[in-house]
């Protein structure tokens, strides 16, 4: 098993080793959420998915925590504007992430740590940092990092702070900004109007006096502490998107080794940008899609899923509404000939298997892998049973959904509705009931999803749900 990713911390490819045999941990920057996430978004999380199915396939066990951002600059700003409380306003858009997660086929982790819940773990690396001479305090109460006195600051984007024109000038309070700014950035920011009624008492939640007022942490501590407390001080593999690579993953590096002097993260992974034009998918650049924008002209979020996979995730690609029109198409023809397979199973070819293994492990060479998909349906001298069995081996990682197309695409329907996913998952063993002729446990489940709220009739295109 030799798996190799390309390391942005070494600018190579390497060979994957463990820190603990068979194991794998990984963590993964999540949504900020503030707004529903946009297609670029979920190239990155679909890139997280795949390397962790990757592993998975590969036989190790992988410990998967990805966090939701939900204090930041930008959800403070538009709780307020919308004038709701910040837990109201972040959790729908949670709700909303976690819908869109299930349409695109992604799996989750084991925890989705929320950075409201983990403010005592910030503070604790604050005070350590403290402590140890890489943070100080300012009057009002706030910390910050002290750059200058981290000799390897810059090893992740790999540049020298004296090479800098303007470098460690001062400090930033704001979470985002460009590398030719790097300053002192803020671990913890004292309250100010703009946070309205977000703060957090530093002293209450530690127990103790303390010189860090009333306030709220920066952006960077937040993924250093839910790290730290869910995975251990040190961790396999990292991931997220290019543009957090500065400043967001070199201040974890910081934070994280100047707290417990032990190296954060062993292979970082960045997945290149989704382009519109030549320019980057942005809220703030209004070039967005979401997947519901994709859903409304019938794409189907795994066909963006195949879509994805026609491109290397180093690699950026351009998005056009007529290039995932032609997933959409390969899509449906993939599902058409692996329903017309038949209905028995044979056994995994072993030759392909290997290939698959081979592409998937070289930096998860993901249009080498789905190429070969093409290639084994198209091989006259496989039998259709074995070929179904091998398909739905590569299926694991690739997640289609092959294992229940006609049942994968009512659901996807179904969730544009809305429908809570008890009710789904209900109606899902209904059918099998149905599917078994066990009329009564049938009625049974009708009368559980009636209780909940819906009653459900059954057409020609599949069942149909009506809120009652
Ligand atoms: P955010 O919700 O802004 O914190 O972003 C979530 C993830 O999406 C981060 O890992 C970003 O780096 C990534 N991201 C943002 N825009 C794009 C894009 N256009 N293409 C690929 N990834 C992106
Ligand atoms: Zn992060």
């Amino acid at each position: 098993m030799v798996l190799k990713f390309y390391n942005s911390l070494t600018l190579k490819k390497e060979e994957f080793i463990s820190i603990n045999k068979d194991k794998v941990t990984l963590y993964t920057c999540g949504p900020t959420v503030y707004n529903y996430p946009h297609i670029g978004n979920y190239r990155c999380f679909v890139f997280a998915d795949i390397l962790k199915r990757a592993l998975s396939y590969s036989g190790y066990n992988v410990d998967h925590i990805m966090n939701i951002t939900d204090i930041d600059d930008k959800t403070i700003r538009d709780s307020i504007k919308e004038g709701k409380s910040l837990l109201d306003f972040t959790q729908f858009y949670t709700d909303e992430f976690f819908k869109d997660r299930d349409m695109l086929s992604i799996l989750p982790p084991r925890i989705y740590t929320k950075a409201t819940d983990y403010v005592l773990e910030m503070l604790q690396i604050t005070e350590k940092l403290i402590e140890n001479g890489n943070a100080y305090t300012t009057e009002d109460g706030s910390a910050y990092f002290d750059i200058k006195k981290d000799k390897e600051y810059g090893k992740l984007s790999h540049f020298k702070l004296s090479d800098l024109k303007d470098n460690a000038s001062g400090r930033l309070k704001k979470d985002e900004y460009e590398k030719e700014n790097a300053q002192d950035f803020a671990l913890w920011k004292a309250w100010d109007e703009n946070d309205g009624d977000v703060f957090w008492i530093p002293s209450d939640i530690l127990g103790h006096e303390t010189k860090l007022a009333k306030g709220r942490p920066g952006w960077h501590i937040e993924c250093s502490a839910m790290s730290i407390a869910t995975l251990g001080e040190q961790i396999d593999i990292h991931t997220g998107g290019i543009d957090n690579m500065f400043p967001h993953h070199e201040n974890e590096i910081a934070q994280s080794e100047g707290a417990t002097g032990k190296e954060f993260v062993k292979y970082w992974l960045h997945c290149e940008h989704l382009m519109v034009d030549g320019k980057k998918m942005a809220k703030s650049a209004g070039n967005f899609y979401t997947l519901r924008d994709l859903i409304e002209k019938n794409i189907d979020p795994i066909a963006f899923r195949y879509w994805l996979y026609t491109g290397h995730y180093k690699t950026k690609v351009n998005f056009t509404l007529e290039s995932v029109e032609g997933a959409q198409t390969s899509l449906d023809r993939l599902y058409d000939r692996y329903e017309k397979l038949g209905k028995n199973f044979g056994s995994i070819n072993i030759e392909y298997k290997n290939k698959f293994l081979e592409f998937i492990q070289d930096d998860l060479n993901t249009p080498r892998a789905l190429a070969l998909v093409w290639v084994l349906l198209n091989n006259e001298s496989i039998n259709n049973a074995d070929k179904k069995s091998t398909l739905q081996d590569f299926d694991k990682v690739l997640g289609f959904g092959l294992a229940d197309i006609s049942r994968n695409k009512k659901k996807q329907k179904e969730m544009l509705k809305n429908i809570p996913e008890e009710v789904l998952n209900i109606a899902s063993f209904r059918e099998t009931a149905r599917e078994n002729k066990d009329y009564a446990q049938s009625d049974k489940l009708r009368d559980q999803i009636l209780k909940l709220g819906y009653e459900i009739k059954d057409t020609e295109s599949g069942t149909e749900f009506i809120k009652i």
